[in-house]
C-alpha cells in the first residue's frame, strides 16, 4: 500500500478548545485548491481527502473497507475540528499537508474511488469526539513502533486522547531508514530561515533531549551561530528544503562523518495520533474499525451529530 506523506500538520494543530461542540455537520466548506478558493460539499471533501491520504494497493477487500472507514472518520473529524483554520484568508482548509491533502481529481482517476464512496456511506456522519467536541484527529504514515504525545512534539497543552504509547503491532511492519546528508545540505536548509540560520559553516548537530517515544525533541545546531531547535521544527525545516523524505521522522540517532551526517531511524511523519501503518496491520488482523480508532485516540468517543453509534 502507499501512504500519504504523514500528513495533517507540519505546524502545531489548532487546539480543541477552539473547536465548536458537535451540533451538526456543515453542508459545505471553503477549500483552497491549487490556489483557488472553492466551495465543496462536506462529504465530498472527506472523500477527496481520504483518497489522497491512503491507497491500499494489494490488500484484501475486507482490509480495504476497514482502512477506508478509519481514514474517512479521521478525515471528517479533522475537517470538522479545523473548520475556519484559514478564516483570515477567506477559506476553511487548504489542500496541502498543512491541513489535509486534498486532490479531488483522484476521485475520478483512482481505482479506490468506489471503495471510498462506500466507506463514506458506511461511516455516514461519524466523527470522534472528546468532551462533546470533535478531536484533533492527527495522523502520520509510520510511528516507527511508538507514537508521540502532542505536547512533547509541538509543546502544546496535553490532550488525553493523544498520548505517547507503544504501537502494539508486529514490529516488522514499521520501517527503518538511513539518511545521509552533507554538511552543506543541512546548512542551506537551516539558513533558509533567520531563526535557524547558522551562518557560513555548520560544525555539529547534537540531540539535546529525547522524549518518551525516543524522538529527538531538542536539537542544537552549531556553526557561526549556535541555535536550539524543537526536534519537529528541525525535521520540518530540513524537509522544506529536501522534500518529505529528507528527514522522515525525529526518531533517529545522528553520527557525523567527514562529509556530513548519517541519521539512522524509524518511522515517517510526526508520530502523533493515528499511525497509518499500524492501522493497516490491525485492519489485516480483522480488528474492528472502532477498536483501531480506540488504539490511537484512547478515550475518544465515536459519534454522529444525532447520537452515539452502536
Ligand atoms: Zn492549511
Ligand atoms: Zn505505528
Amino acid at each position: 500500500m502507499t501512504l500519504g506523506t504523514g500528513c495533517a500538520v507540519s505546524v502545531p494543530p489548532r487546539l480543541m478548545p477552539g473547536a465548536a461542540p458537535l451540533a451538526s455537520l456543515p453542508r459545505d466548506l471553503k477549500v483552497r485548491v491549487a490556489g483557488r478558493i472553492v466551495n465543496v460539499a462536506f462529504e465530498d471533501y472527506v472523500a477527496g481527502s481520504a483518497i489522497s491520504e491512503v491507497s491500499p494497493t494489494g490488500e484484501s477487500t475486507a482490509t480495504i473497507d476497514r482502512v477506508l472507514d478509519v481514514q474517512t472518520i479521521v478525515a471528517r473529524t479533522y475537517a470538522l475540528a479545523h473548520l475556519g483554520r484559514h478564516r483570515a484568508d477567506g477559506f476553511d482548509v487548504c489542500d496541502s499537508t498543512h491541513c489535509q491533502l486534498y486532490e479531488p481529481a483522484r476521485m475520478g482517476t483512482s481505482r479506490f474511488a468506489p471503495d471510498v464512496r462506500r466507506a463514506i456511506a458506511r461511516t455516514a456522519g461519524a466523527v470522534l469526539t472528546y468532551g462533546g467536541r470533535p478531536i484533533d484527529a492527527v495522523f502520520h504514515a509510520d510511528c516507527g513502533g511508538h507514537t508521540a504525545s502532542s505536547d512533547q512534539v509541538w509543546g502544546t497543552p496535553t490532550l488525553p486522547y493523544l498520548p505517547s504509547e507503544p504501537d502494539r503491532v508486529p514490529a516488522l511492519i514499521h520501517r527503518s531508514w538511513v539518511v545521509t546528508l552533507t554538511r552543506e545540505q543541512v546548512r542551506v536548509a537551516l539558513n533558509a530561515e533567520a531563526r535557524s540560520a547558522v551562518g557560513r559553516t555548520l560544525t555539529s548537530i547534537e540531540a539535546r533531549q529525547t522524549d518518551d517515544s525516543d524522538r529527538i525533541s531538542r536539537v542544537q545546531v552549531s556553526g557561526d551561530r549556535r541555535v536550539d531547535l524543537n526536534g519537529d521544527d528541525f525535521r520540518t525545516l530540513l524537509n522544506k528544503s529536501l522534500g518529505p523524505k529528507g528527514l522522515p521522522s525525529t526518531r533517529f540517532r545522528i553520527q557525523s562523518n567527514r562529509t556530513g551526517f548519517v541519521m539512522t531511524g524509524t518511522g515517517f511523519g510526526h508520530g502523533v495520533g493515528l499511525c497509518q501503518l499500524g492501522a493497516m496491520a490491525r485492519a489485516r488482523r480483522n480488528a474492528p474499525v472502532s477498536a483501531i480508532l480506540a488504539s490511537y485516540f484512547p478515550g475518544a468517543v465515536l459519534t454522529t451529530p444525532g447520537g452515539r453509534i452502536p
